[in-house]
């Protein structure tokens, strides 16, 4: 030991003291990395006090970027993650266009305008008669699903409040009901409004609202009821033609005038192509309106939403602004003021594009690979699929109950590991709880997306399959089975079991790997 160590001395002495020459400060500002941008600490808190070349700072921000994921291996999310070379070029075209500026981007309006209607009568909105704006559909775009949930839920409001101030009734207690399964933006919508959220349990069998549990929730004060058209835990469509059959009849038998919103943010933009059967829209009465998220199924990139209403009527005029810039009577209905018109834009060259065929091709063709996803994850042997009936192009899906391993030990890992293994190969595969009443069933849910082919789901449950194989191997034991294990081992090499490997995997209790 002290032998070798005099020879590295030694040998290395005239290495001591040496400084490289070219750490002083160096400051090449026409190298990227040569710069002194990149060899301190991004600023954090404040600004720098000078500027930066361009170049530095754009690399600097890509560099940041590098460790997100991979967007397209992102199966937890409905949002579109690939358009068109030429969408993209529009996009860029237009993304100085202040939406609300319709003094200045007329055509943008227009576009925005054609697009209430093709999605008014995508929906089945009653034909106007007439030119009159009442007879029209009303609609807006919005920055996404939640916007337009929220003035869905808002005119829902007003609508009731105004009613029940005529009738000389009080109006402070307003509720809405929904589904415990309901997306996150209608507890904020309630939060924010200050109306109170209904939540009609779920349970593991049933795990979407059914409208019929519904009922005893209703009350006078109740503004309407919400339809999850896609639940976002599993996909399934909650029944809007049975949620309708309800309210009308709790309408009739109370003398109330409750209305429906459709939550269509993933749903609207399947149904009408691929089960035209199905009714969710304006053929079901009490529908008043309904939202999607044009960044979903829509097929445009992040930030653009839709609200539709039957007609003019279904608004309360005080909920509409007027812009009369144009000449003609601009309704103006949204909570954000400015905003980029490229992705209403970008909508509108979808519509064109694509046109009806286009999204029945591309939505049947998203059947078709979930469906192959389906098959191959139940082909694993391990799987059981999360509701049914019919629904979004996704797999929601768990580990059966009670799985053993070969020896007949229970299975000791759950989703959340298969989420994390999966990470290792890349997907982003989330695991998460239905709600509520169905809190124990954990699952785990691959959304399937535009740019999602047979093949990346095939290479999916291939990975799959090793992940199990893996976890198989590492984690079929329980806790007292390694107990009993470790003691036989201890009992045959005392000295070895004393050097117990804590850190492998397979000795961790199950709940602190991941
Ligand atoms: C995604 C989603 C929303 C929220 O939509 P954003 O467009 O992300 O704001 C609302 N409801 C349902 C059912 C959804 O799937």
């Amino acid at each position: 030991m002290g032998d070798s160590k005099k020879l590295f001395d030694e040998r290395f002495k005239h290495f001591k003291d040496l400084e490289p020459a070219e750490l002083k400060d160096g400051n090449s500002n026409e190298i990227l990395y040569g710069s002194r941008f990149t060899r301190q600490e991004m600023p954090k808190t404040e600004m720098l006090k000078e500027s930066m070349p361009a170049r530095q700072a754009k690399q600097l921000v890509l560099d940041m970027c590098q460790i997100n994921a991979n967007p397209r291996l992102d199966l937890a999310s409905f949002v579109t993650t690939w358009m068109e070379p030429e969408a993209e070029e529009i996009i860029a075209a237009t993304q100085a266009i202040n939406m609300v500026d319709v003094s200045q981007y007329p055509q943008c309006a227009e576009m925005e305008q054609r697009c209430v209607r093709m999605l008014g009568s995508l929906w089945h909105a009653p034909k106007p008669k007439s030119d009159d704006q009442g007879e029209q559909p009303l609609g807006a775009s919005t920055i996404g699903s939640s916007e337009a949930c929220m003035l869905g839920g808002l005119a829902l409001k007003r609508r009731w409040q105004v009613a029940r101030k005529k009738a000389g009734k009080p109006t402070d207690k307003p509720n809405l009901v929904l589904g415990a399964n309901a997306q996150v933006c209608w507890e904020k919508f309630c939060e924010y409004w200050d109306v109170e959220g209904r939540y009609v349990p779920v349970t593991k069998d049933y795990p979407v609202m059914n409208p019929e549990d519904a009922r005893k929730h209703m009350d006078e004060n109740t503004i309407g009821l919400v339809v999850m058209f896609g639940s976002t835990y599993n996909g399934q469509f909650e029944d809007v033609v049975l949620a309708d059959k309800i309210v009308a009849e709790e309408n009739k038998k109370n003398g109330w005038d409750m209305r429906i919103h459709v939550d269509g943010a993933s749903g609207a933009m399947i149904a009408p192509f691929i089960y035209p059967e199905v009714e969710f829209d304006f053929r079901v009465p009490n529908v008043s309106s309904i939202n999607c998220s044009g960044h979903k199924y829509g097929l445009v990139y992040p930030g653009v939403g839709w609200v539709v209403w039957r007609n003019r009527a279904c608004v309360d005029e005080s909920l509409i602004f007027h812009v009369a810039y144009l000449g003609t009577d601009q309704p103006s209905l949204n909570l954000n003021f400015s905003k980029n018109a490229n992705m209403v834009v970008a909508q509108y060259y979808q519509f064109l594009r694509l046109g009806f065929e286009g999204y029945r091709d591309i939505m049947s063709n998203l059947m078709k690979v979930s469906g192959h996803l389906a098959e191959g994850i139940l082909g694993t042997g391990h799987f059981k699929l999360i509701g049914g009936g019919k629904g979004l192009p996704l797999v929601a899906f768990a580990l059966k109950d009670g799985r053993k391993d070969k020896e007949g030990n229970d299975c000791v890992y759950d989703e959340y590991d298969i989420m994390a293994r999966m990470k290792e190969h890349h997907w982003q595969i989330p695991a998460y709880t239905l709600p509520d009443n169905a809190k124990s069933q954990k699952m785990l849910r691959v959304t399937v997306r535009e740019d999602f082919s047979y093949e990346l789901a095939s290479d999916l449950i291939t990975d799959l399959k090793t992940v199990i194989e893996w976890l198989d191997h590492h984690f079929i034991y329980s806790e007292e089975k390694m107990n009993e294990l470790r003691g036989k081992f201890q009992a045959h090499h005392p000295s070895k079991g004393k050097h117990h490997n804590s850190h492998h995997p397979a000795n961790k209790k199950k709940t602190g790997v991941c």
